[in-house]
């Protein structure tokens, strides 16, 4: 099987390639983002494989149906950036791995909360400049506190249970509450509650067309003077311009985002040469207790590892004419 892999990076081809040792797959890599336009680099491929910001809108999958591709390999475990219904209708099989290491990013979560508090990066800046003054850098003790967890599949969960290490009391809304997160002490509210308890917030639910901005005006009103607010899940379950408000008069007092609404443009590239156009982006940047990682919290030896392991098992399983159940059709709701 010819695959075509979209968006590559060196961390992707060396765990790709390490996996693909008997060279079962033939694999052609390419740095550029999928789309209609760039579509016909998978001329004569038999599958692409995409990332998080890859476009497979109808208008990509008619292109990749043009070239009589029919599977798509994502190899992340969401699929908001995919036109399903243009998918079913185009006979293309999608699949994704639907779950990798949730450890990787509910651990990156927390290393984002213990940086917003205890200000470890504007420590890091200080101390390199031999600026030992602490002025500005006193946190709170996280022990105690109340943290609210949006979703509790099995990121959430991973997430709770670290918390819970820390000694704080794990608050969580989720339509479906989960026994593992129960057992683990975990006091299900709803969504008013959560905001209006908690001094943490932590998103690990997937983004839907309902609840896009599940975290905008509305909700800042019913939150405390501040909440710490962190985002390792999907960019649009944060109003970003709302955000600005939020921090300007204290209902926020720290937010972390390693996934930003429109990150599309800006995110696993280095731009540093660049001036950036997007405004929402670079007031958030500018504000002291704002930190964004470019959506890194996947990023770890044994995610990628896992990621490649599972993206070739369902071109392996496609190939053979088989299902393995991790196929996104219509029905499967977003969780990823
Ligand atoms: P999961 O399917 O195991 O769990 C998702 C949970 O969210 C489910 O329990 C579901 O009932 C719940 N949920 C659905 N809609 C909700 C809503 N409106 N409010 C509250 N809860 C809701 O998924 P997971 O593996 O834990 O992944 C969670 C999220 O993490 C995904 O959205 C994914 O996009 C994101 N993610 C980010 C990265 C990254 O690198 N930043 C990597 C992997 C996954």
């Amino acid at each position: 099987m010819k695959i075509s892999f979209f968006s590559a990076k060196r961390y992707d081809r060396e765990h790709f390639d390490a996996q693909n040792t008997a060279s079962t797959f033939d694999i052609e890599y390419f740095d550029t983002a999928l789309s209609a336009k760039t579509v016909r680099l998978a001329h004569g491929a038999d599958a692409v494989c995409a990332f998080v910001n890859d476009d497979l809108s109808a208008e990509t999958l008619e292109a990749l149906h043009q070239q009589d591709i029919k599977l798509v390999l994502l190899r992340c475990a969401g699929f908001n950036n995919v036109d399903l219904s243009a998918a079913e209708r185009l006979g293309i099989t999608v699949s994704r791995v639907p779950a990798y290491s949730p450890e990787s990013v509910a651990e990156h979560a927390i290393a984002l909360m213990m940086t917003l508090n205890r200000r470890i990066h504007k420590a890091y800046q200080r101390t390199r400049d031999a600026n030992f003054s602490l002025e500005g850098l006193t946190g709170i003790n996280i022990f105690g506190k109340t943290a609210g967890v949006v979703g509790t599949g099995k990121i959430g969960l991973a997430t709770a249970r670290i918390l819970k290490g820390f000694g704080c009391k794990v608050i969580a809304y989720d339509p479906y509450p989960n026994q593992a997160a129960i057992d683990l002490g975990v006091e299900y509210v709803s969504l008013p509650e959560l905001l209006a308890q908690s001094k943490i917030i932590t998103l690990h639910c997937p983004l839907t067309a309902e609840n896009t901005y599940l975290i905008g005006k509305s909700a800042f009103a019913q939150m405390n003077k501040g909440t710490l607010l962190i985002n390792t899940s999907r960019g649009k379950l944060v109003d970003s311009s709302a955000c600005i408000e939020a921090l300007k008069d204290g209902t926020l007092g720290g937010l972390a985002l390693d996934v930003y609404e429109h990150e599309k443009e800006l995110f696993f590239e280095d731009l540093s040469s660049e001036v950036i156009q997007d405004d929402v982006f670079r007031r958030l940047s500018a504000c002291h207790n704002v930190i964004f990682t470019g959506h890194q919290a996947f990023l770890t030896e044994e995610a990628l590892r896992s990621i490649a392991d599972t993206t070739l098992s369902n071109a392996q399983a496609f190939s053979e004419g088989k299902r393995n159940g991790n196929e996104v059709t219509h029905q499967v709701v977003d969780n990823s």
